[in-house]
């Protein structure tokens, strides 16, 4: 079967960022699932892996527009060190999460710490980098009614959530 909207698939993925340092991969044996066709995965990987089949390896460069967006000028931002609590050493490179006004959780990392100022980005880490993933298929599978009408793909055990 080859992998097209509607499949259920599991993936081996480790990504680099050109320099051929691992920043992410999947556990050996375990491979990421995800129901294809719902934009779970980076888009430029999603639309990669259009047509392969179990077994299959490749190799997938994503440019950020397909990955993660672009890094956005906007997002760094300059706040006051009273803004953290006091007993807290900001550290440049550190992701913290703040709170938004909905409450909802707001992922930033700090770049750099100027005496009173502390320069945060708000972007996606990964924002304005391309992606370098070595991809292997594992399984390719026909998604379930459940699964279609969820949006997602359920484990081995069926539904988990
Ligand atoms: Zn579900």
């Amino acid at each position: 079967m080859k992998i097209s909207n509607g499949t259920v698939v599991g993936i081996d993925y480790s990504l680099h960022l050109g320099d051929g340092k691992v920043i992410d991969a999947s556990e050996p044996a375990e491979p990421l699932t995800y129901l294809h066709g719902e934009g779970q995965i980076v888009p430029g990987l999603e639309s990669a892996l259009e047509g392969l089949s179990a077994g299959d390896r490749k190799q997938v460069t994503v440019p950020p527009k397909d990955g993660y967006g672009e890094h956005d000028a906007r997002g760094v931002q300059e706040v006051d060190r009273t803004a953290f609590p006091p007993d807290f050493q900001p550290q440049p490179g550190m992701e913290l999460t703040a709170e938004g006004e909905d409450g909802e959780p707001v992922p930033f990392v700090i770049r750099e710490v100027r005496g009173d100022k502390i320069l945060i980005d708000l972007n996606h880490p990964l924002a304005g980098k391309t992606l370098f993933f070595d991809i292997t298929v594992r399984d390719v599978r026909e998604a379930t009614e459940e699964e279609r009408e969820h949006g997602h793909a359920h484990g081995p055990e069926g539904h988990d959530h």
